[in-house]
């Protein structure tokens, strides 16, 4: 039994050893497979390894670039919040601005209206000012045509280099008070003061124009028929020609001559859609030691010097007639039809070159004689059948200086006694007409003779007495003023026009 036992013991034993070698085989499988799994995945983690290690390379890089990104983000990020900072308050700043603008727009608007409103206004008060102003004149010219006053006005040319040095001292002041402001001026001479006022003084600011502008009225009375004479009075230097004639080539400087004659042209042609047809003529001559010289000859030749010192070229007489109606006629003077500004600005360069031509011969002449310019006008008036018969004297007189007796002899006496003459004739004749005289002496010069029916009466006289700054020159400027003073308080008579109607019969007669 225990044999038995023992055998069963045995088998079971033996089975059992037999499982167990099946077991360790398996087992021993298992660890096989186990190695090559464990080879496989040693391999596998050598390769990751290897992997690792690279990743860990790129990782370390990476880590650095992300630093550096994360760095630079964060940069970005503090500069982007400033830019925002920025944005908004640069958009604030736009909102204000647009705010202010639109503001600034509206204010821009109103200001613009405001300043339409103004100069609206201006214009309407620079009109009703040049209104005021042309009334003004008219209603001064009216009283003084009343008065029948000789109008005087001084001008006071600008000191020229040629005055010298030494000019430092003034002698003309203008006083300021309102009621003389543009009248008056002061002649100061070794301190003593002398106060003078005209209709008009001009100071050496004055210009070409702002002269002209004042005289404009008196040349459009021409064209309403009156006589109108112009003279411009003063010693040698003082700018009297520069007044009437100026420069003619230039439109500053051109003087009173070429201003009235452009002005009679534009005024004549505007009245002819008022039926008006004008008619001018002109004559330009110089009267020399009593003997009168015609500038707009054209056959004057070289004899010429001979003409200004003797009775005229030869056969021209140079006889001056007064016909009833009071016209003036000088034998054998040239006398030119204008119908043109461009034939005026021809003629005037003729006469000037035929008074330079008898500068150049005549040492000096042109200050030692008398320069008259006549226009004479004649209007039509086809509707209403009237006429006027204007005429525009412009004279620019001799020089005025008293030139010392004993220095002078031979011609040179002559000619002073000449300019003397006619001058203190002009004063005799405006002072005879002035006191009413029965005799005026007209005759007793060329000059008064020519200017007979154009003087006194009837007429308008204006004189310009022309001063120089020059304290050299103050004993003249105050003969001068003190002369033109006692012309200025002369009341002469009242104007009158010389207009006609045609009588009814006369028109019957056409038919
Ligand atoms: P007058 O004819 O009295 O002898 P001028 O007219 O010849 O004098 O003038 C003398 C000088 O003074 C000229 O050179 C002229 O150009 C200058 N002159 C005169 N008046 C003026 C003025 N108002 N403005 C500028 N220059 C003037
Ligand atoms: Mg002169």
């Amino acid at each position: 039994a225990s044999q038995d036992e023992v055998i069963k013991q045995k088998e079971s034993l033996s089975n059992e050893l037999r499982c167990l070698r099946v077991e360790l085989q398996q087992v021993r499988d298992d660890r096989d497979r186990q190695v090559t799994q464990m080879q496989a995945l040693t391999a596998e983690i050598v390769k990751y390894k290897e992997f690792t290690g690279k990743s860990c390379a790129e990782l370390d890089n990476l880590t650095i670039k992300s630093n550096a990104l994360e760095e630079t983000c964060s940069s970005q990020r503090e500069h982007i919040r400033t830019l925002q900072h920025q944005l908004t308050a640069a958009n604030e700043k736009l909102k204000m601005a647009d705010l202010s603008a639109s503001e600034t727009r509206t204010e821009f608007e109103e200001q613009k209206r405001t300043v339409c409103e103004l100069q609206e206004r201006l214009a309407d008060a620079e009109f009703q000012l040049i209104e005021g102003e042309k009334l003004r004149k008219k209603l001064h010219n009216t009283i003084l045509e009343l008065k029948g006053n000789i109008r005087v006005f001084c001008r006071v040319r600008p000191l020229l280099p040629e005055d010298g040095v030494g000019t430092e001292a003034t002698v003309i002041a203008y006083p300021t008070s309102t009621e003389t402001l543009g009248r008056g001026i002061d002649l100061v001479q070794s301190g003593q003061r002398y106060p003078f006022t005209f209709d008009k003084v001009f100071s050496h600011e004055a210009s070409q124009q702002d002269v002209f502008v004042e005289i404009s009225q008196l040349v459009q009375s021409a064209l309403d028929g009156y006589k109108v004479c112009i003279f411009a009075y003063g010693q040698t230097g003082s700018g009297k020609t520069y007044t009437m004639m100026g420069r003619p080539e230039t439109s500053v400087q051109k003087g009173l001559i070429p201003r009235s004659l452009e002005q009679i042209f534009q005024t004549s042609q505007s009245l002819q859609a008022q039926g008006w047809k004008y008619k001018m003529q002109a004559s330009m001559l110089e009267i020399y030691n009593e003997t009168i010289r015609d500038l707009l000859s054209t056959n004057r030749s070289s004899g010429l010097d001979m003409s200004r010192t003797e009775n005229g070229a030869p056969g021209k007489q140079y006889t001056i007639k007064h016909d009833v109606n009071g016209n003036t006629h000088v034998s054998d003077l040239t006398i030119v039809d204008v119908c043109s500004i461009n034939e005026i600005s021809s003629l005037l360069q003729q006469a000037a070159h035929s008074r330079s031509v008898g500068r150049t011969q005549m040492n000096e002449q042109s200050s030692r004689s008398h320069f008259v310019f006549t226009l004479r006008i004649s209007g039509v008036n086809e509707s209403t059948e009237q006429q006027v018969q204007g005429v525009l004297n412009l004279i620019d007189l001799a020089g005025s200086e008293r030139l010392s007796k004993s220095g002078s002899t031979g011609d040179r006496l002559k000619e002073t006694q000449a300019i003397n003459k006619s001058l203190s004739s002009l004063a005799d004749v405006i002072f005879a007409l002035a006191k009413k005289e029965d005799h005026v002496p007209f005759r007793n010069s060329k000059l008064t003779y020519l200017l007979q029916p154009c003087l006194g009466g009837d007429s308008k006289t204006l004189m310009f007495v022309n001063i120089s700054p020059d304290p050299s020159s103050v004993g003249e400027s105050l003969c001068s003023l003190r002369f033109a003073a006692r012309v200025n308080s002369c009341e002469i008579g009242i104007p009158r026009r010389q207009t006609t109607v045609k009588p009814m019969d006369n028109r019957l007669s056409y038919g």
